[in-house]
């Protein structure tokens, strides 16, 4: 199976760990992995070279270089500052290049926010008195500088329970061996590869054609909107984010650049997405407003709450004393979008399907969509919040597709396969 995005691994942990020496080792042994070099307001030490171990800056250059938005994360660590650019990180993974990073634990949690993806692996010493032989034996540090080091490991070790995987680094081969097979288990989760077709199967597999949408930009919104009563209080739907995500991945396998608006869900987002978050229906407006005219299509899985509080309370509302919640329809926002970018929505349809089928494509015209995925509400361990999903796909002109039960992964897949592919902008 091959990826088609490249995986982005991230070492925290305390100073002295071996992150440095791990992450050099597997760019050494595993193809396909580059070491992105941080930028550092810290001075160079002993045999250090600019642009090899970090890019070294002032304050000043530093302060500029966050202004402009320049980093993917950085943290102020042991009194100096750190960070990673952001657009080297995301040039690589769109390339399908893997990259590894080596930062600390504040960064690691910051990259999980942007990338959600990543994945995120602590390395421990085997205690602290291996640590501080450790750092000692380094000599890069003394004094001071290494007592604030050792100190600031125990605070450093409350996070390890934020990351996927531990690494408690007392043997090196042995704990490199398993970095490798960290990154091996990860490259074949079925998030990261191309839809399996063994040859045999595949007329029962309908998957995309890889590449047939290349020089495409889909634009894929979804996930659900919270509309807030107050500040932790809010009415929002079952949505779990999944189909809009296993839609990005059948895209950029069949070749698209691919920009996800995500709601507020756990779902992963494959690696290789230019992803922006939205929380309520305002947002998300905002970002189609602003994306739609540049995409070849609008992909709209997205679960819009149809409602909204009349008023947002300030704090949290007290219990006691009775209270009336007012609601106002919230604005359709796909029809916001009408005629910026060429449009795929999804309708969840109860009852009678033949009547589900013409209401879906009354509504799928009145959008002036060009297609529409239609599923069946009320059916157990399928479709909104499950795993699987199946559906009809309307198109212009009174075509139909069916596509049985199956993965979201399977129902994305079928979806892309048996769209049109748009002439492109620049065509
Ligand atoms: P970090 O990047 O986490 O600060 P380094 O990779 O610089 O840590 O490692 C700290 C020191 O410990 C280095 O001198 C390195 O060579 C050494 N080291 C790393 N891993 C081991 C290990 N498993 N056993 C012995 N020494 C190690
Ligand atoms: P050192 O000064 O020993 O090279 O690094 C000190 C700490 O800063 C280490 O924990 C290292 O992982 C972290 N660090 C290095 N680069 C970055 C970065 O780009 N971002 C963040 N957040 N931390 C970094």
């Amino acid at each position: 199976m091959s990826s088609d995005a490249g995986m982005l691994v991230v070492l925290a942990g305390p100073s002295g760990a071996g992150k440095t020496t791990l992450a050099r080792r597997l760019v050494e042994e595993v193809p396909g992995f580059e070491f992105s070099v941080s930028t550092t307001t810290r001075p160079p030490r002993g045999e250090e070279r600019d642009g090899t171990d970090y890019f070294f800056v002032s304050d000043d250059r530093f302060d500029e270089l966050v202004r402009l938005g320049y980093f993917l994360e950085w943290a102020g660590v042991h009194g100096r500052r750190y960070g990673t650019s952001r657009d080297w990180v995301c040039e690589r993974l769109a390339a399908g290049r893997s990259v590894v990073l080596d930062i600390d634990v504040v960064g690691a949690r910051n990259v999980r926010r942007a990338i959600p993806g990543a994945v995120l692996v602590f390395v421990a010493p085997p205690s602290l008195e291996v640590l501080e032989g450790r750092l000692r034996g380094r000599g890069t540090e003394s004094g001071d500088l290494l007592e604030g080091r050792i100190d600031a490991a125990a605070s450093e070790m409350r996070w390890a329970g934020a990351f996927d995987y531990l690494i408690v680094n007392s043997d090196l081969g042995a704990a490199a061996a398993r970095l490798s097979a960290i990154v091996d288990a990860e490259s074949a989760r079925i998030s990261a590869c191309g839809y399996p077709r063994p040859a045999g199967f595949s007329p029962l597999i309908r998957g995309s054609h890889r590449e047939e949408w290349r020089g495409r930009r889909v634009l894929i919104a979804t996930g659900p909107t919270r509309e807030y009563i107050d500040e932790v209080r809010f009415i929002s739907n079952r949505s779990s984010g999944v189909m809009g995500c296993e839609l990005a991945s059948a895209f950029r396998a069949a070749g698209a650049a691919v920009t996800l608006l995500l709601g507020p869900c756990r779902a992963v987002p494959p690696r290789a997405v230019a992803l922006e978050r939205f929380t309520d229906s305002r947002d998300l407006a905002g970002l189609l407003g602003r994306l739609a005219r540049s995409h070849d299509i609008l992909a709209m899985p997205a679960a819009v709450a149809d409602f909204r509080p009349s008023r947002r309370v300030t704090g949290k509302m007290p219990r006691g004393g009775g209270f009336q919640l007012q609601l106002e329809e919230v604005e359709d926002v796909s029809a916001s979008v009408s005629g910026l970018c060429p449009l795929l929505s999804f309708s969840l349809e109860f009852g009678d399907r033949v009547q589900a089928i013409s209401r879906a494509r009354r509504k799928m015209e009145a959008k002036g969509a060009f297609a529409s995925f239609v599923n069946a509400g009320g059916i157990e361990g399928s479709g909104m919040d499950a795993d699987a999903n199946s559906g009809v796909l309307l198109l212009e002109g009174g075509g139909a597709v069916d596509i049985p039960q199956g993965s979201k992964r399977f129902v994305a897949e079928s979806i892309v396969s048996s769209l049109p592919v748009p002439p492109g902008r620049g065509a």
